[in-house]
């Protein structure tokens, strides 16, 4: 069927949901497919940041002595100085809390894609959070679960995504949520640039990503723990993959 002979709200409908829980404070369902569409913004591609020197560097190309599949040898394949998903999902040895994160991502060309399909992996921040990386050039889906979304709760300002192919870039600033008294003070914060442009800025999350329901807080949470790369189905690549603890200021210690 092709999209002239059915309406834009339908074809809009079918990309996402709408037996799913309502989201607050927004007239949208998880992954509505009638939430308007992020405006298409062309960039110069991804940006290339050097490792700072105080860095933790979890993938430089040369091996994946930092990760782990489950306990096991990471799954993982490096080609051409990327890793490259497959089989499972991969995790990281050490644990993070509150992070500054940088790396680079894309999708081989010619690999055929639709919507959720084909080109999908993401970054879960603490194993729980998750940082949408989906081929979203030329590829419609739900918008809140696009590049550069917080899956299942909010879209990103805008889709920034390079051509298939191509390297895109992520800088992102995360904390955790703090908890007192068992119960949640702050949620957890994100700030996400998409090749130097930002796509989300200090945005809460409405706890752990979750699909087709409504995200929640559980009743305790850890204060660090390992982040993980989602093995979606697809060969999504990725390099240049860095951290930096954030901690207070060292005069504030
Ligand atoms: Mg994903």
């Amino acid at each position: 069927m092709s999209a002239s002979i059915i309406g834009t709200a339908s074809l809009f409908a079918e990309l996402g949901y709408q037996d799913t829980p309502k989201l607050p404070g927004v007239p949208y369902v998880v992954h509505d497919g009638k939430r308007p569409q992020p405006r298409v913004l062309e960039t110069a591609g991804a940006v290339v940041i050097k490792a700072p020197a105080d860095a933790v560097v979890l993938f430089d190309g040369s091996n994946l002595d930092a990760w782990t599949s489950g306990g096991d040898k990471p799954a993982w394949e490096i080609k051409d100085g990327a890793m490259v998903a497959k089989d499972k999902d991969l995790t990281s040895k050490q644990s993070f809390g509150a992070i500054q994160l940088h790396f680079e991502w894309k999708l081989p060309a010619g690999r055929p894609v639709n919507g959720q399909g084909g080109g999908n992996s993401g970054v879960f921040l603490m194993g729980l959070y998750e940082v949408q990386v989906l081929q979203s050039h030329n590829n419609p889906t739900y918008p809140d679960g696009q590049a550069g979304s917080l899956y299942g709760q909010l879209p990103p300002l805008v889709n920034a995504t390079s051509p298939q192919g191509e390297w895109n870039s992520y800088d992102v600033a995360f904390e955790p949520p703090v908890y007192k008294d068992g119960k949640v003070e702050t949620p957890a914060k994100i700030t996400i640039i998409h090749n130097g442009v930002v796509v989300q800025h200090g945005e809460s999350y409405l706890g752990p990503t979750a699909h087709k329901s409504l995200a929640s807080y559980p009743a305790s949470h850890p204060e660090t723990a390992p982040l993980s790369l989602q093995f979606h189905g697809d060969p999504v690549e990725y390099r240049n993959f860095w951290v930096r603890p954030l901690g207070k200021r060292d005069q504030e210690k």
